[in-house]
């Protein structure tokens, strides 16, 4: 500044400024006010930079409507003082010759809020302990820790849990599995044939990479379904995107596989729901097909957080917990590309790196692998489902 401060711009690639326990990005910007001050230097602004998220970007992109500058300072002043108290004791902590590697404070939170050490300095927390306990407090983890009950077997009937939770304790006491089969055949009995399990992969990036996308808005570039007649027929669809651009000629293709029939079954529905709301915006032409698909999408994971509980998913309802306990034979760990986030980057490095060397129709495959199998485990585990009765 013409006066000889400073001015700092902490620049996040979020769209608004996040205060919650896992962001916190006022206390950042306030770390940096804090290194700069004991350099000698004089701030006397702080602001944060992030994404403005009703960006669209229509040609190039245009830097200052792309991003918003919010001045923090009174914010970061605020908290000042009890940030370097922090920064403090931490400093504090790790010049200690000695700490306790056996036991840390997050012992008393619930496991969202574990960090990848917890396992480390909690080597005595037992296989089928309390923090899987599904949506279990932070009052009720903290109660069973004064009281050393751990372990999901320790923990005493009297103790207060909701019905799933209950549920859970119960499949572990037990060493079996929990169904409610008359609620599965319910929910089952309602869907229609022909079922179209549906999957998608989708890519998303800071700064829009084409023309109407918004930051961090998903692509969808990569479909496949796999569709059950009633008389057991099975038939396969999948379609993969060459380069960064609308998937007009993959939702063509996919209307003409499928059409407005039946019921579309997938897993945590609510993401490909969303998939489907943002391509109406893109591509109205498709507007009826992809309604009428929200309006007919059966969730199969609602089955598996209240009607089938099992110990051996620990506490989770994910298909990668869900699978390997109903059909052990079908496995991720062959695939080149076994996860969501692998299938992201390596399609996006495929289309978008010029440098990119790996063989195209290899890479093409193992995409096209990883996305069959996750539809193709949605229809075996429908069928363990519809064979319990
Ligand atoms: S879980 Fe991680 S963050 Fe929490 S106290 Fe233990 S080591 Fe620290």
């Amino acid at each position: 500044m013409s006066d000889g401060t400073w001015h700092i711009y902490e620049v996040k690639s979020s769209t608004s400024i996040k205060t919650d326990r896992k962001h916190r990005h006022i206390d950042d910007a306030c770390f940096q006010k804090y290194v700069l001050t004991e350099c000698g230097y004089v701030v006397s602004k702080v602001s944060i930079i992030h994404l403005n998220k009703e960006y669209i970007k229509q040609g190039n992109i245009v830097a200052n409507e792309l991003l918003e500058i919010v001045d923090i300072t009174d914010a970061v002043d605020n908290i000042y003082s009890s940030v370097v108290n922090q920064i403090n004791a931490a400093s504090n902590f790790i010049n200690n010759e000695v700490i306790n590697e056996t036991v840390c404070s997050c012992r008393y939170k619930t496991r969202s809020n574990h960090c990848d050490a917890f396992g480390y300095f909690n080597k005595a927390i037992p296989e089928y302990s309390i923090y899987e306990i599904g949506r279990i407090s932070a009052k009720k983890v903290g109660l069973l820790a004064d009281n050393e009950q751990l372990a999901i077997i320790d923990i005493p009937t009297d103790f207060e849990l909701n019905v799933n939770q209950q549920t859970q304790v119960e499949s572990v006491k037990q060493e079996q599995p929990i169904l409610n089969i008359p609620n599965i055949k319910r929910e089952l009995d309602k869907l229609k044939f022909p079922l179209h399990f549906i999957d998608y992969e989708t890519y998303a990036s800071a700064i829009p990479r084409f023309d109407g996308l918004s930051p961090h808005k998903h692509l969808t570039f990569q479909v496949s379904i796999h569709t059950l007649t009633e008389n057991g027929t099975l038939t396969h669809f999948e379609y993969l995107l060459d380069d960064m651009q609308m998937p007009i000629d993959m939702l063509q293709a996919m209307q003409d596989f499928t059409r407005s029939t039946g019921t579309f079954v997938s897993w945590h529905a609510s993401f490909e729901i969303g998939r489907n709301k943002d391509l109406i915006e893109w591509l109205p032409q498709f507007t009826n097909y992809l309604t009428y698909i929200n309006e007919h999408t059966f969730d199969l994971e609602t089955i598996f957080k209240k009607d089938y509980i099992d110990y051996r998913f620990h506490g989770s309802s994910s298909i990668k917990k869900v699978l390997p306990v109903l059909c052990p034979d079908i496995t991720y760990s062959d695939l080149d590309v076994n996860n969501g986030t692998m299938a992201l980057d390596t399609w996006g490095r495929m289309v978008l790196d010029p440098n990119f060397n790996e063989d195209i129709e290899t890479t093409r495959k193992n995409l096209l692998d990883y996305c069959e199998l996750d539809t193709l485990a949605m229809v075996k585990i429908y069928e363990v489902l519809t064979n319990l009765y």
